[in-house]
């Protein structure tokens, strides 16, 4: 076996006969950490034949046994917690403590909550009685083999969140992690083996988008289920339509965050940085656009800015840092260039941060490195307020109506998240209700338990992940209609 990382099919890791491989590189200094195997076109069709195969005994095992199995992998994950997070650090850049406290631990709960779910009936159909000798009866039942293409944001929680309720439903799968976060993608295929997951159960595939683009286009494909961005998510969404194909799409979004005119303004601020600046903002559900009332600005810019000391970079497995570095030199390019156009194209005004290079961390001068930065006086129509920037870029939009505020955060044609922080709950219900969002928050933001089911509205999204919702993406119904009268109810029939 080469010392470059594997692909993973058929219960091993398999070299690549692509020839090509890539690196992944430490965001926090620009180093590369290990090289990686390529897919070829005939490395995926060797994926996806295994997981053909492994399909037909997986799909027939008891859901009780498949469940057991998941049940094990949720236990190793747990115990190498630590070292599973120290590795996602180093190749997203993002801080162990967060690292160790949420993408594993999020990961092995959905894990958990799916291996529950499925012994506990989840996978039932329903019986309706037609006449007192005939009923209906429906089945659901696994798609076959599956595709899961994860964004480089939340590597192992998304391979998890695919991977849990597509093998616990029965169906199999060959995943493609994002080319600049490829590591997890070996050591989740090797815990589920251990575990017990038989041989082309979960198989993984890594490479660049044209791998991504030949998997969901593949006719053995039944499902796609694509995490990125939502100019990607068309593209492999129509592909997938000339397939027939079932699609999950989670995609992005420019999220609004309401502050309501008596809210606590601590609180908000608090909420209006975690919208933002957790994961160095590269979050799907970033509540960038901070809506305030008028009355509000001044306090709550304040503290804002007096609290934004709290924001820490750092040696990232430091527990105390809680901001890291963006993933990758494209996209810290591509963020610093929304900051720059922000100041000198949109003319909002700059409260915090900015595009220029923060203080050099030792030994990570080559890093990916940001400025937390926050925009004041943003209007609607500024690019900074419409496009997904993906990053730490916070913008403070004031109004004076409540109404005004809902129509503006409903004005774009994005739909993932939306949140609301008040200390009047009726009103809190009253504006839910009315933002266009899939998941929206009451005076909290960003928390994504494993029962709660996920998933955007408008173009941020098809259908949703986690909750018991999320296990009905992976199945396909039967109904058998049984007639025991022993009449067929024909127009053929003799006189
Ligand atoms: P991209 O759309 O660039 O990439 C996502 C994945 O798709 C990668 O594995 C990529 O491969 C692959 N890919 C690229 N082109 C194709 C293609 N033609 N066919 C199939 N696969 C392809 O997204 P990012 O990785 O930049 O992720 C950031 C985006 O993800 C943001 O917009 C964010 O909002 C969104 N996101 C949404 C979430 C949600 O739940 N709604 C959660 C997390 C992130 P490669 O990168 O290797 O080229």
């Amino acid at each position: 076996m080469s010392s470059s990382q594997p692909l993973y099919y058929n219960g091993q890791p398999r070299n690549a006969t692509s020839g090509h491989t890539f690196d992944s590189v430490n965001p926090s200094n620009g180093e590369p950490l290990a090289s990686i195997q390529a897919a070829s076109k005939s490395d995926v069709d060797a994926a996806i034949a295994s997981a053909k195969e492994a399909f037909l005994s997986w799909s027939k095992a008891p859901a009780i046994v498949r469940s057991r199995i998941l049940l094990k992998a949720v236990s190793i994950l747990r115990e190498r917690n630590d070292s599973i997070a120290a590795q996602e650090t180093r190749d997203t850049g993002k801080p162990f403590s967060e690292t160790s406290t949420v993408d594993v631990v999020t990961g092995a709960d959905v894990l958990e909550f799916f291996a529950n779910h499925v012994a506990g009936g989840g996978l039932n159909g329903e019986t309706t009685q037609l006449r007192e000798d005939a009923w209906v009866y429906s089945k659901k039942e696994p798609l076959g083999v599956c595709a899961g293409i994860g964004a480089w944001n939340y590597p192992v929680q998304i391979a998890l969140w695919k991977s849990a309720p597509c093998l616990a439903a029965g169906n199999t799968m060959v995943y493609k992690p994002s080319e600049f976060t490829p590591l997890h993608g070996l050591t989740l295929a090797e815990i589920y083996s251990e575990a017990g997951v038989p041989a082309g159960v979960f198989n993984v595939v890594s490479g660049a988008g044209d791998v991504g683009a030949y998997l969901s286009g593949h006719e053995d494909i039944a499902k796609v289920s694509f995490t990125g961005q939502v100019s990607t998510g068309k593209k492999v969404a129509a592909s997938a339509a000339g397939g027939m194909k079932y699609t999950t799409m989670e995609l992005g979004g420019k999220s609004p965050v309401l502050i309501l005119p008596d809210a606590d303004v601590d609180q908000a601020v608090d909420g209006a940085m975690m919208a933002n600046f957790f994961s160095t903002g590269q979050v799907c559900t970033n509540g960038t656009r901070v809506f305030i009332p008028k009355q509000m600005k001044d306090a709550f810019e304040s503290k804002l800015v007096e609290r934004m000391g709290h924001v820490r970079a750092g040696d990232l497995m430091d527990m105390n840092t809680n901001f890291g570095p963006l993933v990758s030199k494209v996209h810290l390019d591509k963020v610093v260039a929304y900051i720059r156009h922000g100041i000198d194209v949109d003319k909002a005004t700059l409260l915090y941060g900015g595009p220029e290079k923060p203080p050099s961390l030792k030994g990570m001068e080559h890093g990916f490195w940001v400025q937390p930065t926050v925009f004041s006086d943003c209007s609607d129509n500024m690019k900074i307020v419409q496009e997904e920037i993906f990053g730490p870029v916070l913008s403070i939009l004031t109004y004076d109506k409540i109404d005004e505020a809902v129509a503006r955060a409903n004005a774009t044609p994005l739909g993932l998240a939306a949140g609301v922080f008040t200390k009047d709950l009726n009103l809190a219900h009253q504006v839910v209700a009315r933002l266009e969002a899939g998941i929206t928050w009451v005076n909290t933001w960003g928390e994504s338990p494993a029962e709660m089911s996920v998933g955007g509205w408008k173009q941020s999204g098809l259908g949703v992940e986690n909750g018991k919702r999320g296990l009905e993406a992976w199945v396909r119904n039967k109904s058998t209609l049984v007639d025991m009268s022993g009449v067929v109810p024909s127009v053929f029939s003799k006189l």
